[in-house]
């Protein structure tokens, strides 16, 4: 069955938030100190605020040293910096378990996604198992994958990857034709949160419902952490992979945080290696400030910023929104857009109408944004938000937009 991608609800901008965004933007120099240009690029990597720049600059200058090894003071505020950023990973997506998870630093999504497929999916899976990949999200969330099988084939474990189904039109998953095949020995299913191209949420508790009670979720949350609330409690998942530098804290950190209850204990290897040290304490930092600000209301901001660049859109014929053009209200039972609207002009190359936009200040992203090879053919322009970004901006990029069509 598919359903519907109508709007369900009327789509209020949240005027009473206007304060709040106004003191929140202000904590951001990066953005401050540019009027001239609008930072439109948010799910490439987000911008930090003063807050983190300053955890960054205590901790080099007051506490650097190497984590787990030394027993003189920086060492042991260094060791208890990483420890406490575990826990405030665990408090940050509502684990309501936090005796029994594992939270592990990386380098972000990829490095994630990679470690949790190299060193727990090899040793889960069984000869004539199933693993459900979905190739039409992000690269990175398919060939940690598709190396586990061919590994595993090398060593005689025949693994079967079926292809997540999506919903034509939505770029939902088609949660219903996930369930179809039952009895398979679908062991493991790699989702993603929010699709960083077609902006939807993938309703991942309703693939818990398909797939049942002991299939593994390995969720990349690498567009959802930092920018609504993620819960685990509510998302049943087994895995949450994010990167640290969309959530507001410094490129290269980023954690797995994994439940441990189905299958075996997540286990990394390499803890020899020195942690990114400064990169922790700004994700700590990161999710101190993003608790603060509240992730429900930097949700609520840039859905509707969201939908005020796809209701500008849909008037402009020269311009076609990638996945569902609508952007549903918060409640939607079919999917919700978040922060990110990709188009395409009918007669622009997205890379041409990257430059275009930058001569008039905007910065987007325009390529085909690291897509699975089930997903889209031809470039586009990507608009991703945050809670600097404002109105006004939207209302700016629609009326270049509208000069171009
Ligand atoms: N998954 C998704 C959905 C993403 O959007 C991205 C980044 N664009 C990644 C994974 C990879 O993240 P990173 O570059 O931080 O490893």
């Amino acid at each position: 069955m598919t359903v519907a991608c109508t709007r369900d609800n009327g789509m209020v901008f949240p005027d009473d938030l206007r304060d709040w965004q106004r003191e929140l933007r202000a904590q951001f120099p990066i953005i401050t100190g540019h009027p001239e240009l609008t930072y439109l690029d948010s799910a490439a990597t987000a911008q930090k605020p003063q807050a983190v720049l300053d955890a960054v600059h205590t901790y080099l200058t007051t506490a650097n040293a190497n984590a787990g090894r030394g027993t003189y003071p920086w060492a042991n505020r260094t060791t208890d910096l990483v420890e406490r950023t575990r826990d405030r990973v665990r408090e940050f997506l509502g684990d309501p378990a936090p005796e029994r998870s594992g939270v592990h630093f990386t380098s972000g999504t990829t490095d994630g996604l990679r470690t949790v497929a190299r060193d727990w999916l090899t040793s889960y899976l069984a000869d004539g198992d199933e693993i459900v990949v979905p190739d039409a999200d992000h690269r990175a969330n398919i060939e940690p994958w598709l190396e586990t099988q061919r590994l595993l084939a090398r060593q005689g474990v025949r693994v079967h990857v079926r292809r997540m189904p999506y919903q034509p039109g939505s770029g939902d998953y088609d949660h219903l034709a996930l369930s179809e095949p039952a009895g398979r020995r679908t062991r493991f299913v790699a989702a993603t949160h929010v699709h960083h191209v077609y902006g939807g949420n993938m309703n991942v508790h309703r693939i818990r419902q398909a797939v049942g009670p002991d299939a593994v979720i390995c969720l990349d949350a690498a567009q959802s952490v930092g920018h609504l609330p993620v819960s685990v409690a509510d998302l049943d998942v087994d895995f949450v992979v994010f990167s640290g530098h969309k959530a507001l804290a410094l490129s290269g950190s980023g954690a797995v945080w994994a439940r441990q209850t189905r299958g075996p204990a997540f286990a990394p290897g390499g803890w020899s290696g020195t942690p990114n040290t400064a990169g922790i304490a700004s994700l700590a930092a990161a999710l101190d400030w993003l608790d603060a600000a509240g992730t429900h209301r930097i949700e609520r901001w840039t859905v509707a910023l969201a939908a005020r660049l796809t209701d500008g859109l849909r008037h402009l014929d020269a311009y076609d929104i990638l996945g569902c053009p609508l952007s549903l209200a918060a409640g939607s039972p079919v999917q919700q857009r978040q922060g990110i609207v990709t188009f395409r002009h009918r007669d622009i190359t997205s890379g041409d109408l990257g430059f275009i936009l930058f001569s008039h200040g905007f910065m987007v992203r325009s390529d085909n944004h690291c897509q699975g090879s089930a997903g889209e053919t031809t470039g586009s322009v990507r608009v991703s938000l945050h809670a600097y970004n404002t109105p006004e901006e939207i209302d700016r990029l629609l009326a270049v937009l509208a000069d171009l069509a």
